[in-house]
């Protein structure tokens, strides 16, 4: 018989359950191990996607506030660097287990938070607790370096964390992301400000609960609430704060770069991109299809590796997007929380607007509106956007060019295998880029000329964590997962020796 899957209306009472701690009183900063509300005493409500309803009220830091975390922070950081790599890894071990006991939990405030989809964020938080235990497993040799002899000279390297830092992130997978910056900076050995989304901030008040209650000590992570033009802004500038490694739009990137460069900080972004998925007609068009659809529909297609625009062979493009079009159309608009839906509400309607936009341009710019192209109607009457495929768009237009970050491809044809590439790098952004041909050779010449710091050749993005991950151009600076992310939060040393009496240049006597 097997376990009977859950229905919206038990999805919807559990969910009631997690939020009611939420509705209680100020959702509070954690600054110094203690839950506190902003210095100033004020407050920001969040609203979930569903229905426009208030589902929580969240103390709103400042630069005061930013202060404190940062002071505690550094506090904290000499005696965090100090813990031998074996006890940070078996904390961050538990951080990991406390992770998935509250699985659940995490799920469905998440989905309720940023409307989400449950059957992906119920395997978010899972993938959660596995960044904690990739980055726990290696923190034992964070510190190891080279041996580099010459002679005369014997040089080892070693590497120290760099300090408190700052971690700033997004609202579209606000867990999974978090997660993903901060347990390498912990494994390290550096201590965190951790500043949230605005707009979805409850689940990131679950982890530093989940981390402290799981043994993490006082200070080495702090999470202080707010806006982007204040807490983040004083975040960027806090003179204790050495690094900022920062995910979100790329614009944001360039002000937090300018914000950052009187204290000289070192950044790391991860920002927007407009990633292309590039079909050849000798491909296996069913699984390019499946690949394609799964890249924009999935998490609402607010995802930063999303397949945006799809270029087709021309020969194939009428028969290719018949395909897409058939899968989109078959798409579940529908509640977060329902088990059967894909697609869930928008974050917030001043982004659905912004989609939306993008539909109204489209037929502006005179592309085919193939499927959706609209709002959609969805229970809670929330920000539901319709799964939308425009086809024959040209390369130059806004919709081929700009991130619209919502479930809306902008499928493109092209003639041979240079024209492909010339659109495909013809953006400004170069995160992914996904390649189906079965032609071995082409496969290599087109992702070798792809200008994309990700390239999946007959895939979707199926993320292996000790990989690089992070973009070219508007797209990001650096790289995260394996030992990449140890290179962003610590410092190489070099130390050289003497191993003979060598001549030392005699000036002066
Ligand atoms: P955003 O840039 O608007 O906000 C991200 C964070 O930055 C928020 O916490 C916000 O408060 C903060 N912020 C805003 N202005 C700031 C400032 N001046 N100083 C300091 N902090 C500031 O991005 P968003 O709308 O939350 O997220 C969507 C974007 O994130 C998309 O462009 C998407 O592609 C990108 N993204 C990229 C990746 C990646 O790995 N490349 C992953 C997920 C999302």
């Amino acid at each position: 018989a097997g376990i009977p899957m859950a229905t919206l209306n038990d999805n919807l009472a559990k969910a009631e359950r997690y939020l009611a701690r939420f509705r209680d009183g100020v959702v509070a900063n954690q600054i110094g191990g203690e839950a506190v509300p902003a210095a100033d005493g004020a407050t920001f409500e969040v609203i979930s996607p569903v229905d426009l309803k208030t589902i929580a009220t969240v103390a709103r830091g400042g630069a005061a506030d930013i202060d404190r975390a940062a002071r505690a922070a550094r506090a904290a950081f000499p005696e965090w660097a100090a813990m031998p790599g074996k006890e940070r890894k078996k904390l961050l071990h538990k951080v990991a287990d406390a992770i998935v006991a509250r699985a659940e939990e995490i799920a469905f405030v998440e989905c309720m938070d940023t409307g989400q989809a449950y059957r992906f964020m119920s395997k978010a938080a899972l993938r959660g607790a596995e960044n904690f235990r990739f980055y726990a497993d290696r923190a034992p040799e964070a510190r190891d370096g080279q041996a580099l002899t010459t002679e005369g000279q014997f040089n080892y390297t070693t590497r120290v964390p760099l300090g408190p830092v700052g971690v700033i992130t997004p609202w579209n997978t606000p867990f999974m992301l978090s997660t993903w910056k901060i347990a390498p900076a912990l494994a390290a050995g550096c201590t965190v400000v951790h500043k949230p989304a605005e707009l979805s901030p409850l689940t990131a008040r679950l982890l530093v609960e989940i981390a402290e209650e799981a043994g993490l000590p006082k200070g080495v992570w702090n999470t202080v609430n707010g806006f982007g033009e204040d807490a983040g802004r004083a975040l960027t500038e806090h003179p204790a704060i050495r690094a900022i490694a920062f995910v979100g739009e790329s614009a944001t990137g360039s002000a937090i770069m300018a914000q950052a460069a009187p204290t000289l900080k070192r950044v790391h972004f991860e920002l927007g991109g407009k990633n292309p998925v590039i079909v050849f007609k000798d491909a296996d068009l069913d699984r390019a299809a499946e690949a394609a659809v799964f890249m924009i529909y999935s998490l609402n297609g607010e995802r930063c590796t999303s397949s945006s625009r799809l270029l087709v062979e021309a020969d194939i493009h009428d028969a290719f997007t018949a395909k897409v079009a058939e899968k989109a159309r078959a798409i579940k608009i529908g509640h977060p929380l329902d088990p059967d839906t894909v697609i869930g509400p928008l974050i917030h309607p001043d982004h659905q607007k912004k989609v939306m936009s993008y539909l109204e341009l489209a037929r502006e710019e005179g592309a085919t509106v193939a499927v959706g192209g609209g709002a959609a109607e969805g229970p809670g009457g929330g920000c539901y956007v319709a799964p939308t495929l425009f086809t024959g768009a040209r390369p130059d237009m806004r919709i081929a060019q700009e991130e619209i970050f919502g479930p809306v491809l902008t499928a493109i044809p092209f003639a041979d295998e240079a024209e492909a590439l010339e659109i495909a790098n013809g953006v400004a952004y170069g995160l992914a880029g996904y390649v189906w041909t079965n032609d071995v050779s082409r496969a290599f010449r087109v992702s070798n000329a792809l200008d994309a710091g990700m390239i999946w050749v007959n895939s979707e993005n199926v993320r292996h964590l000790p990989s690089p991950f992070g973009g070219m151009k508007a797209s990001g600076i650096g790289r995260d997962g394996g030992d990449y992310s140890f290179d962003f939060y610590m410092e190489t040393k070099n130390i050289a020796f003497a191993t003979a009496e060598h001549r030392i240049p005699k000036l002066g006597g």
